[in-house]
This record gives C-alpha cells, structure tokens and sequence, in this order.
C-alpha cells in the first residue's frame, strides 16, 4: 500500500513562486488501476514523479508498505525506483543507440542481473507485449505504438509492485491507444498502476478508480481509501531495499553502442583530440631520433677526442682567451690624442709560453689508478689510455737492396733537408700529434731518437690482455688484406680511407727504391719540378716486406774508451744492429670503413700494446740502462760527472775533459781559444772596455802568438800547457763554455735509451660516452687540480669542448622549445575533449533522465560518461599514434633529405607510444570530469523533461 500524506511542491522560478503541489493526500491499493485526470500544467507530472522517487516533496511523506520515506537517501531512491517502480512515458523515452532488447533488459542491468539472466527475462517481457520478433531492431525501426509496448515491457521486466505511466496514449491515434490501455489493464491485475491522462474517455472505460487533480489539489476521487485510525501510519523507519548498481562493463558497453551510432562524429572527435597526441608523439619520436644521434656523436667525438693529458703542454683555452680578450679591448680607443704602445704581440708572447706547463702523470696516473676516485665513474666504454713513448728505429731494405731507414729514407742521405721535412709532414689530423709537433717547435726542444712518426700504436681495448684491439679501432677499420696483428713482431700497413699512403712513408718503409727519392729531393732542393711516381701496389708487395725494429738502447754501443756512442747513423753499425733487430711482419692492410667515425689511427704503420710492452721490458734489462743506473753521477756517453757544484769541482771537471779529449778536438779548442783572444784584443783597443778577463789566454797566449798557424800536434800540446797553468776562474770558464753543454743530466740520458717507467706514461686520454661525462671528467680535475700540490696541478686542452660546447647549448634550447610546445598542446587537447564530453552530456541529457529513472545511480551517470571519455581517449590515442607511425614513413625520407644524411631517423619508442595512449586517455578523463559530475548531478525529473 502507497500513502501519499499530505504532500507539497513547490518551485521557485525567481520571484515567483509556484505551488504546484498543494497538501495532497491519497492511499493507494496494492492492486488497482488508477487514472489521475486534470488539466494540463495541474501538478499531474510532478505527482507521478514524487510517488515514483524522480522528484522529491517539501512537506508531507509517503509511506511505502508502511515504511516512511522520509529517511531516505539518494542510494534508497536509486533502489526504489530500480526494484519498485516502472516508468512508462508519453514519450516513449528509449535510448536510441540500444536496441529493444538492451533497453528493456536496462533495468535489469543496472540491479545487476546476469547477462543470461538479463536477456532471458527481456525477451519475455518483449514476448508478453506481443514484440518478440522484434528484439534486435532499434527504437526507430519501430511505430509509436510498438515503441510504446517496448516501454512497458521495460517498465515491467524487474516485476516492479508499482507501474508509473505519463500519459502513456498521449503520442499514440486511438486504436492504438486502445492496445496500450488493455496492456495496461492487464498490468493492473496484480499491481497498482497509476496513470496519468487528460483522455477522460479512456479513463473512465478501463481505470478502476479516477483521481481529478487541479492547481495542484486534488478535487475528486471515485474510490478513495480510508484507512481505518492507526491503519498503515507507521514510525519512519529505514530499509535497504536492495542494491541498485551498475558495473563499470555495462558502462563501457553504453557508450561503446552510444559511440557506434555516432561513427562519423566520434572518430572526427578522436582525431582531433589526436592531433595533440600526433604532435608529441612527432616530437618525441624526432628527438629520440636526434637524441640517439647526438648520442652517437657524443661517443663518436669523445672517440675523436678524449681529453687528452700529456707531459708537456701548453692551455689552449688560456691562449684562445687572450685573443678574445685582445679583439675585445680594440673597442673604445678612437679618437685617443697620444702615443700608446701596442703591447699585444708581447703579451700574447709571454702567454704563449707561460702556457706551457708539465704535467705530472705520475700523479695523476695514481690518482686514475685509484678505483674510487670521482673521475672514474664518468669515463666511457673506450676507457683510460696510458700510452708510452717507446723509443726505436726501423730500418729495412727497398726493391734495390739498399738499407733504409725509416726516420728519413737513407742514411746519409738527404735526411734532414727542409724538403725532405716538408715532405715528410703527417697529414694525420689528430690533434694531439698537431699538439706535440707545435709543442717542439714552441720550447725548441727536439728529441734525438724518436721513433718514426709513420709508425704508431694501436689503441688496446679497455683490458688489453682480453682484447689487444680496442673495439673503437675494429669498429672503424676494415681489414683489406691479411688479419689483424696478434703478437709483438706483427703490424698493419694503415691506409687512409681513399686507400692511399703517404708517398714518404712507402719510400721510407722500403717499398719504393730510396734512390728515387733522393733523386726527387735534390731536384726540389734546385728548385727544379719533380714528378713523383704514383703508380699503384699490389697488397702483396706490401705483405711481403719485413721491417727490422731496433730498439733506442740498442743504438748505444760501448766503445774502446768505456764510453757507450750513438750509432744510429753509422750505416755500418746499423746494418749490423738490423740484422740482429725485432723482425716485424706486415700481417694486415686495414682502412677506415666508410661509416668510421673516429679515425685515431693514421696512415702508415700501427703495431701492437704487446711490441710496446715488450719495448719497455727491454729497455729495462738493455746493458746502457743498467750501467747508467749503476752510476748515477757519470754520464755514460762521455763519463763526464752530472754535477759540479763549486768551482773547484768545475776546474777539476773541465781539466778531465780537456785531457780525455783526442788531438785533433784538443788542437781545434786551442785554435778557438786563441781566435777568441784575438777578436778580444781588436775590441780593447777600439777601447770598448771589453771583459779580458773572462777569456783565457792572456800573456801566455799573447806572447807565443800564431796558434792558429799551429800543427795539430803542436795546437794540442800548448792546450796542455795551458791547462796546466790556468787559474781556477780560467778553468771554470772553459767548463761552462765547453764542458757544461755535454754533460746532460741522468734524466734525459735515460730517455734517450728509451727506459720507460710505467707509472709516468707520456699520454693520458680519458675517454667519456657523453659530453655531460666529459664535462663531470674535466670537473673531477678541476677537484684533483684543488687538492694537488702546485706541481702536481694538471694542464690539458679539451678540444671535444672548444668544438662542441655550443652546440650542446643549441640542443638544449632546441629541447625546451619543444617542450613547451608539448605542454600546449596536451593542455588544448583535453580542453577540447572536455568540450566534446560536455557537448555530448549535453545531448545525452534524456538519456541520463531515463537512466536515473530506472534507478542508475548519480555515480552510474558519471561512470558512463567516464567510460564514454575514456573510449575516445584510447581511440585518440590509438589513432594518434597509428597516424604518426604512417607520417614518419615520408617524415623520415623528408629528414633524411633536409640533413643530407641519414643518421637522423625519427622512431617513436614503443614504451613512448604506450605512455602516449595511457596519457591520451587520462587526459581526456580530466577533461571529461567536470561534464560528467554535471551529468550526474542533473535532476532526473528535469532531464526527463528535456526534449
Ligand atoms: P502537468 O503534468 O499536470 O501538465 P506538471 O506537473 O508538469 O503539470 O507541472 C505543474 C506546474 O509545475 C507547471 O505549471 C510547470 O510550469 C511547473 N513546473 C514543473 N516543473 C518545474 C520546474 N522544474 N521548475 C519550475 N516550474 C516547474
Ligand atoms: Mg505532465
């Protein structure tokens, strides 16, 4: 039994305020077919939607089965009206988008009914309107009538006690009407159903009981219920009445079929909301593209150019910034009214060579040794380079027989001529051989027996034991022929990636006759036109030759007097020395491949880690090494003491000399002595005031007079006797002029012979994979430079930042641009789906009506277009990422044609592209989330209201 107690409803439209419900009371049976009449705009709507728990009431209560509503919350509505109530409308109210079976098992749905459960109790329902062939078709493949069956069917499947029809005929002509009634009144058999109508007619033939409502009162009642006093009256009390909810699937199922009715409209609504999508996913796969090649430069440049630390060296950032600064400081000086010197090229001088520092690499190499060091973590997959310089010498034999070695072609020949330097230059970019070659040309300093500048180590893997050849090495160079060297006495012929070779460096390595050169050489030497022979070699040939190493100290030979003696260019003594030398073989002919992208190995000849080792091992055991290292203070090449510290000692030192020297040196020095006395006497009388007493001779020499007319023999014995009578200051005299210029130090004799200490290498190259490890190694110097003793301190030259420094910063910049971009268009994107949704709660509004009214809850509402926001997200997303994998294709070609190579290929990264579609779809849930708490917060009766 329904009791409708005293009930009021009001709205309030601005000022006015309209009582369209004004104390309504009536019981209702369980059981009978009650029509409510009245004109139209009296209170009738409101009523059915208050008794049907769409609408609430002000004042009064209705109590259901004696249980009072006035408790109720939304959720028990939501129930009633699910499990309790059947709705039918003068407008049929069907979802459009279903077909008559899925609107009439809704109801079922959303109490949440089994799918086998939902389809078998809709189908009958169909079958006891009389529609059961009609299950599949949609609601405007049918007539007003059939649409109107289909929604008491729907009203009817959950078997609800109270049946609600608005005007259910109102649409309908009247044989029709005539259907619906007899269906109605079939329903009123064992329920109440109450029936709004203004078809007097229709309501009085087959309603059983006729309720007239006017300005919200009601005016008559043909059969009222009159409880009896205490009847029904019930304390409010609160029930559930059964869950009423819908999964998250039925959901998604809506607004899948909702979408699908609209194809053309939600796929233009994806693809806009793509676009955005399109552009990330666009910018993203471009800079993965460019980052994964910038990330090959990087390595490729580091490759090129590792920070590289030598013994000597000079700050070429410091000089690079002094030019700067004198470019700058020209600014402001017009107009000036004086004489100012320009003091720029001194300055410039004097920073040249205070540039010039000497590393400590003994140092610094423990300090790289050291595995927790902070510099270690920074370097790349090449690793640190030690390299040392092991002095030797390659001689060999050209097609004629004729030694050759490879310093300078010939021994004794044209070796040192300025043409044949020029000739012999290494066109080899690496800048760190440009640097020691200026290096030698800024300090004068010029070593006896460096090794030949053709010949060149190869670069060891980062552990040389497991890969003798660095990987940077095989990755760049191609073997043409042969293999590459597998042990000390194996090398490769190195070309240059047009395969060519040095002309200088085949005369030198003995593969052309050296008499041609020499021939070539004299005739550039008269300024006469040379035609070099360029004809092609066979590889073979090149295989064929042997090179005869001999290391430095090997070229140290003890003489007769003690004394060891340089014969490296004794051609005698050198054939000698090849014969008993390291026989290299020529294993390999290698080039660069065409792709290298580093190229540390120069053309000509590169031998092993392993020859260096073995080098450095020998010079160690060598018999010159040991027997300057048994005496430290006597230079072994002339037995002349290190030190003099006093004068005593340098009169003594040069005395020694003067004896130990053969006549004919002993008569020159006498004749030099006397020629330097003369020259004094003509400046004292041209009364210059000159110093006589720095020179030696003096009366004794004045007075035997003629020495430079001398014999040898005769020269040499007045040397004598002069020596045996000068004073101290005489004999300090000639130490300092003729002794102190032969005495060498211990240091330079030792690496003269080659010994090498492998704590103190030559070179240290530090290898980074990225410019921003490249930039943390040269901070970590910086911080050992902080902790260092002053001599310890290290210099260097980062070329890999004096190249690439800017164009980081360009790349960065280029990178926050885009980002920003980004940010925009994922911010119009969901605004406009946010659009969208709201166009479509706009649309849907019926919809929602209908939904609440089978008793969907608020947070249904919103669920559906969630779901519906989420599918066009994911569809966005989808689409969005399928469209850019398709404009890549001519993007890429694009690319690739713009930048003239095709290192740079833009590819979207499957986790990117994944990120993507999850992000399109959380994007346009955020914009969907304000329409859809709209939605759910829209008054059902008043949705149902809109058309
Ligand atoms: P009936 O169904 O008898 O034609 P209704 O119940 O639909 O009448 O409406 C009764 C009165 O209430 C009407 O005058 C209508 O203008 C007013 N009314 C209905 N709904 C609203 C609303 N949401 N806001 C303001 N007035 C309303
Ligand atoms: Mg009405």
């Amino acid at each position: 039994m329904l009791q409708i107690n005293h009930i009021s409803k009001q709205y309030q439209t601005g000022d006015f305020v309209q009582k369209v419900l004004d104390d309504v009371s009536v019981n209702l049976r369980d059981s009978e077919f009650v029509a409510i009449l009245g004109p139209s705009g009296s209170g009738k709507t409101t009523l059915l939607n208050i008794i049907g728990g769409l609408d609430r009431y002000d004042q009064g209560d209705i109590d259901i089965n004696g249980t009072s509503t006035k408790l109720y919350k939304d959720r028990d509505w939501d129930a009633y009206r699910n499990h309790t109530i059947g709705f039918v409308f003068q407008s049929y109210n069907l979802i459009p988008h279903q077909t008559i079976l899925s609107n009439v098992e809704l109801a079922l749905t959303i109490s949440g009914a089994s799918k086998a459960e939902r389809k078998d109790r809709a189908r009958k329902a169909l079958e006891e309107v009389g529609l059961g062939d009609h299950i599949n078709k949609r609601p405007n493949q049918l007539s007003g009538g059939q649409m109107q069956r289909v929604a008491i069917a729907r009203a009817l499947v959950n078997n609800p006690s109270i049946v609600l029809a608005d005007e259910p005929t109102g649409a309908l002509d009247s044989e029709t009407s005539v259907q619906i009634m007899n269906l109605l009144k079939e329903v009123a058999k064992d329920r109440l159903v109450v029936m709004v109508t203004h078809n007097p007619e229709l309501a009085h033939e087959y309603a059983t009981r006729i309720v007239e409502l006017h300005d919200g009162r009601i005016v008559s009642d043909s059969d009222p219920l009159i409880l009896a006093e205490g009847e029904g009256l019930r304390r409010a009390r609160h029930r559930r009445l059964g869950k009423a909810s819908m999964s998250m699937l039925t959901s998604i199922s809506l607004s899948f079929n909702n979408l699908r009715t609209k194809k053309g409209r939600t796929f233009l609504t994806a693809f806009a909301g793509s676009i955005g999508i399109i552009g990330i996913a666009l910018i993203l796969s471009v800079s993965t593209g460019v980052n994964t090649y910038i990330a090959d430069v990087q390595r490729d440049t580091m490759t090129s150019y590792p920070i590289s630390i030598q013994e000597q060296s000079f700050d070429l950032n410091k000089i690079m910034g002094s030019a700067q600064e004198s470019n700058q400081s020209k600014e402001g000086k017009t107009g000036r009214k004086a004489i100012y010197p320009d003091d720029s090229s001194i300055t410039n001088a004097s920073t040249l060579t205070s540039s010039i520092s000497s590393n400590n690499l003994t140092a610094f190499k423990r300090y790289l040794d050291n595995p927790k060091s902070e510099l270690n973590q920074y370097v790349g997959r090449v690793g640190v380079q030690y390299s040392y310089d092991a002095k030797f010498s390659i001689y060999d034999h050209d097609p004629k027989g004729t030694l050759v070695s490879a310093d300078g072609v010939t021994i004794g020949g044209q070796q040192g001529s300025v043409a044949s330097q020029m000739a012999s230059m290494n066109p080899s970019g690496d800048p760190s051989a440009m640097q020691s070659m200026q290096m030698s040309r800024l300090t004068g300093k010029t070593e006896t027996n460096t090794s030949p500048k053709s010949f060149s180590e190869i670069m060891p893997g980062k552990d040389e034991d497991a890969t003798p050849i660095s990987k940077v090495i095989t990755d760049n160079y191609q073997v043409v022929d042969g293999h590459w060297p597998k042990d000390k006495d194996q090398v490769v012929l190195v070309l240059d990636s047009n395969n060519q070779i040095p002309l200088t460096t085949l005369y030198e390595l003995g593969l052309l006759p050296a008499s041609d050169y020499n021939d070539m050489m004299s005739k550039i030497n008269n300024g006469q036109r040379v035609k070099p022979d360029t004809s092609k070699m066979d590889y073979d040939k090149a295989l064929k030759q042997t090179l005869d190493l001999v290391p430095a100290s090997d070229q140290y030979v003890k003489g007769a007097d003690g004394h060891y003696n340089y014969v490296g260019g004794d051609a005698g003594q050198v054939a000698k020395l090849a014969q008993d030398a390291i026989h290299l073989n020529i294993v390999g002919i290698v080039r660069p491949t065409e792709k290298a992208s580093a190229t540390p190995l120069p053309a000509g000849v590169g031998y092993t880690r392993q020859l260096t080792n073995h080098l450095i091992d020998q010079a160690q055991s060598s018999q010159v090494v040991k027997d300057q290292q048994a005496d430290r203070q006597r230079n072994v090449l002339n037995g002349l003491a290190f030190t003099a510290d006093d004068d005593g000692a340098k009169a003594a030192q040069a005395k020694d000399y003067v004896a130990s020297l053969p006549v004919p040196q002993k008569a020159a020095m006498s004749k030099a002595l006397a020629a330097a006395q003369q020259a004094d006497q003509q400046d004292g009388a041209a009364g210059a005031g000159a110093n006589a007493s720095q020179l030696p001779g003096q009366a004794q020499y004045r007075g035997q007079g003629g020495i430079l007319a001398m014999g040898d023999q005769q020269a040499a014995a007045s040397m004598d006797s002069y020596m045996a009578t000068a004073s101290q200051d005489q004999l300090v005299s000639i130490y300092e002029q003729y002794v102190r210029p032969q005495v060498g130090s211990y240091k330079d004799n030792m690496t003269a012979f080659g010994l090498i200490n492998r704590d103190t290498p030559s070179t240290i190259k530090i290898y980074a994979d990225s410019f921003e490890n490249k930039n943390s190694i040269s901070e970590a110097i910086d911080h050992y430079n902080q902790k260092a003793k002053k001599a310890d301190k290290i210099v260097y030259t980062d070329y890999a930042g004096l190249i690439m420094n800017s164009v980081t910063t360009i790349i960065n910049v280029i990178s926050g641009v885009l980002i920003a971009f980004v940010s925009v268009s994922l911010v119009v994107s969901s605004i406009m789906i946010g659009i969208i949704t709201y166009i479509s709660v706009l649309e849907r509004t019926k919809e929602i009506g209908i939904l609440r009214a089978m008793g969907a809850s608020k947070h249904n509402i919103s669920q559906v277009f969630d779901a519906e926001t989420g599918i066009i997200g994911l569809l966005s997303g989808f689409l969005g990422v399928g469209i850019t994998l398709l404009l890549l294709i001519p993007g890429n070609t694009l690319i690739h044609h713009l930048m003239g190579t095709d290192q740079v290929t833009a590819v979207l990264p499957v986790g990117g592209a994944v990120v993507l579609i999850i992000l399109s779809m959380i994007l346009t849930l955020i914009g969907g989330l304000i329409p859809s708490k709209k939605a759910a917060k829209q008054d059902p009766a008043t949705a149902l209201r809109t058309e």
